[in-house]
């Protein structure tokens, strides 16, 4: 049986209709940038996101860089996160001329070790950007800690854990800024690039909304040096669409974790770990196996999609040779994009294709 990774067009399938008279409308306006369609999704972001403001921006790339870049974070800062995550998290603390400072993960999270963290600040930290990987969000109390006891930001890379949840609280609603993506792939994905910045301070909130037009108030006087963030309407309909069906396709991804969870019971596969303080949104689902990449080339060659998310930390990246990082640096995260692969967990997956896939799995590694 083929199964992939992902499949965006099963999910198009249920909501096809609604997207289209959304995007017609939108064209037919001919109001193509910005505009009531925008404002619609910001505010309804902010609120299942329990904060005041949202900023719609270009992607969740784009969302970091604008939140270092209202932050006044600049050459000669450092910002602190994890080796171990997507490299747009990175690459925007590099973009605005600072230096990223890394500190290892937990083992069974995969997010950034908090009790590691206050080593690593200097005179030079001026923000934490922790990640919420794969759904789950970082064990933010401990960083929150941090921050506040050195005046320290933080910024959420919530790329991937929109609606996600610690003790109760919404990812993005406890920092200085929580960033998401809408990636397509993403839980919560466009039909295009696209992204949001959410926050509850009103200054920084106005500030977002400046730089991501070129820094512009009013038109043509710049305040500062910004940039074109924009987020398009088209995207805003389409995701107008599907924010009311978020929580449903999240249970649904719970729900195929669990299945997996009871296949892989017993085995040599190491399911995800799951804090008690926290409920997922599984953008991934990560096991680690003995061998893994050979499981990874033979779900391949049995047209099952995985994926290795991710197989080079950050440290180690080419473009950050300069940083002087070598192997060993972070061993945890090293550990981790050795032996971790991601198995297709999309809403719509059935029984019987999580069964082809853990029986692959399974039978492969004896
Ligand atoms: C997807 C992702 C981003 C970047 O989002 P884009 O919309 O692709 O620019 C940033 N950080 C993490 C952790 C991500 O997963």
């Amino acid at each position: 049986m083929q199964v992939p990774l992902l499949d965006l067009k099963a999910q198009y399938a249920t909501i096809k209709d609604e997207v289209l008279a959304g995007v017609a409308e939108v064209l037919q306006s001919q109001r193509c940038i910005g505009g009531p369609k925008v404002e619609e999704l910001e505010k309804a972001v902010a609120e299942v996101s329990d904060c005041k403001f949202g900023v719609g921006v270009s992607s969740g790339t784009d969302a970091l860089l604008n939140s270092l870049m209202s932050l006044e974070i600049s050459a000669g800062d450092e910002v602190i996160t994890t080796p171990f995550t997507f490299f747009a998290t990175v690459g925007s603390i590099a973009r605005v001329g600072a230096k990223p400072v890394f500190v290892d993960i937990d083992p069974k999270t995969y997010n950034i070790d908090p009790a590691q963290i206050e080593t690593a600040v200097t005179p030079k930290t001026k923000a934490i950007m922790p990640v919420h990987l794969f759904g789950q969000m970082a064990d933010m109390d401990p960083i929150m800690a941090v921050a506040n006891k050195h005046g320290l930001a933080v910024i959420e890379d919530a790329a991937q854990s929109i609606t996600s949840t610690y003790k109760g609280m919404k990812a993005g609603s406890i920092g200085t800024a929580g960033c998401f993506s809408f990636f397509p792939s993403k839980n919560l994905g466009g039909i295009g690039d696209g992204g949001i910045v959410v926050t509850n301070d009103e200054a920084l909130h106005h500030r977002l909304v400046m730089m991501r037009n070129h820094g512009m108030e009013p038109k043509y006087y710049h305040k500062y040096v910004g940039a074109n963030f924009r987020l398009d309407p088209i995207q805003a309909v389409a995701l107008l669409v599907k924010l009311p069906h978020l929580d449903d396709w999240s249970q649904a991804r719970r729900d195929n974790a669990a299945y997996y969870n009871q296949k892989f019971a017993g085995t040599v596969v190491q399911t995800p770990y799951i804090s008690p303080d926290c409920e997922t949104i599984y953008n991934q689902y990560c096991i680690r196996v003995p061998r893994r990449d050979e499981v990874v080339a033979h779900l391949h060659a049995n047209n099952i999609g995985c994926e290795i998310y991710y197989p080079v930390p950050a440290h180690l990246q080419e473009c950050f040779a300069s940083l002087g990082h070598q192997r060993g640096d972070f061993p945890v995260s090293e550990k981790a994009a050795a032996e971790i692969m991601a198995l297709p967990v999309y809403p719509e997956l059935t029984d019987a294709m999580q069964d082809a896939v853990a029986d692959a799995i399974l039978g492969f590694l004896g």
